[in-house]
C-alpha cells in the first residue's frame, strides 16, 4: 500500500552557521499544501525567488549539495533534506536567508527533533511510489551506486578509508523496520584533523569545529571528539543519500547498494531515477500502489552521549 502525503503542523525555524562558508543563516520550514513538494524560497533584490528541490536545480555536489536557480544559491542542504525524506515529510516551503544551511551539530537530529515537536500531519493525496523494475546504476572510477528491484527501500552502503581509524565500514538500512531512520539521524559529518589546512586554504569548512564535525586523526589513529556510533561515518553517508533521494517526488522501492559513494554519485543516481520515472510514466508503468514503507510515527530518538576522548 502506498501512503498519504504529509506536511508539518506548524512552522519551524533554525539559525546557525554554515559548515563551509562559516556564515550565518536562518531557515524557516513551513507547512505546504499537497503536491507542493519541497521548495526553497528566498528574497533577492526585493523579489521572492522559489527554487524547487529537484534534480534540475542542483548546481554543485563536490563537497555538499547546493540548490540554485542560477541567481541565488543555498549550500549544504542534504542533512535537512535527509531528515524530511526520513520522516516522510513531502510538502514544505523552506524560506532561507544567507548562503548556506545551518550545520547545527553536523547531523540530522536537531532537524528531526524540531520537526517531530512541531508535528507531522497527513494530507489527502497519495504519495507516488517509484518501484524499480530493472537494475539501474551510476559509476565513477572504483565507486558505484546500483539499485535493483525490491519491495521496499533498502540501502546497503560501504565506505573505505584505508590507513585511517575509519577503515572499511558497511551499514544496512531497511526503511520498513521500526526506528530505521533514527539509526542514522544522529550520525554527524566527519573529517580528518590532518586535512583541515588543505580545506581551509580552499575556502572550505570555514564554519567547521568539534561541535559540528566528527573529527578523526590519521596520525593518532583515533576519533578526537568521540563517536556516537562505532560506524558513525557510514551511517552519515546513508543520511546524505536520503538527502539526495528527497530530490524525487516519489517513495523509492528498490535495494540500493552504494560502494564508496558520495554527493555526486547520490545526485547522479537521483537524476537517473528521475529520467527512469519519466520513461515509466510514458510507458504507463508507474506504480502508485504496492508495497510501501512506513516511517512516520515509528521514530524515536534516544539521546546518545558523545564519549570524549581524553
Ligand atoms: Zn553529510
Amino acid at each position: 500500500m502506498s501512503r498519504k502525503q504529509q506536511t508539518l503542523k506548524s512552522s519551524v525555524r533554525f539559525e546557525g552557521i554554515g559548515l563551509h562558508t562559516g556564515e550565518k543563516s536562518t531557515i524557516e520550514v513551513h507547512p505546504a499544501s499537497e503536491d507542493t513538494g519541497l521548495v526553497f524560497l528566498t528574497r533577492y533584490q526585493g523579489k521572492e525567488r522559489a527554487i524547487p528541490y529537484t534534480v534540475d536545480y542542483i548546481t554543485d555536489t563536490r563537497n555538499n549539495i547546493t540548490v540554485s536557480d542560477g541567481v541565488v544559491s543555498y549550500k549544504t542542504v542534504e542533512h535537512m533534506m535527509g531528515a524530511l525524506y526520513g520522516l516522510g515529510i513531502d510538502n514544505a516551503i523552506l524560506e532561507f536567508t544567507g548562503p548556506e544551511m545551518p550545520i547545527m551539530d553536523g547531523s540530522a537530529a536537531p532537524f528531526v527533533e524540531a520537526f517531530l515537536k512541531a508535528g507531522v500531519v497527513t494530507q489527502h493525496s497519495e504519495k507516488k511510489v517509484l518501484r524499480l523494475m530493472e537494475s539501474l546504476w551510476v559509476t565513477k572510477d572504483d565507486k558505484f551506486l546500483v539499485g535493483v528491484p525490491f519491495y521496499a527501500l533498502k540501502i546497503n552502503y560501504t565506505i573505505s578509508f584505508p590507513n585511517s581509524p575509519i577503515g572499511t565500514q558497511t551499514f544496512q538500512l531497511n526503511m520498513t523496520e521500526e526506528d530505521a531512520f533514527s539509526s542514522i539521524a544522529q550520525a554527524r559529518t566527519f573529517g580528518f584533523l590532518e586535512d583541515i589546512d588543505y580545506y581551509q586554504k580552499n575556502g572550505l569548512v570555514l564554519g567547521g569545529g568539534f561541535d559540528n564535525v566528527h573529527v578523526y586523526s590519521r596520525k593518532e589513529n583515533r576519533s578526537i571528539n568521540g563517536a556516537r556510533y562505532d560506524d558513525e561515518p557510514v551511517r552519515h553517508k546513508v543520511l546524505d543519500l536520503l538527502g539526495a533521494l528527497a530530490l524525487l517526488p516519489y517513495d523509492i522501492e528498490g535495494f540500493l547498494v552504494s560502494y564508496k559513494g558520495g554527493h555526486t554519485l547520490d545526485v547522479d543516481f537521483a537524476r537517473l531515477l528521475s529520467h527512469y520515472a519519466e520513461k515509466q510514466k510514458e510507458e504507463a508503468k508507474i506504480f502508485t500502489e504496492g508495497y510501501s514503507y512506513q516511517v512516520s510515527g515509528l521514530l524515536h530518538l534516544e539521546p546518545r552521549v558523545a564519549h570524549l576522548a581524553s
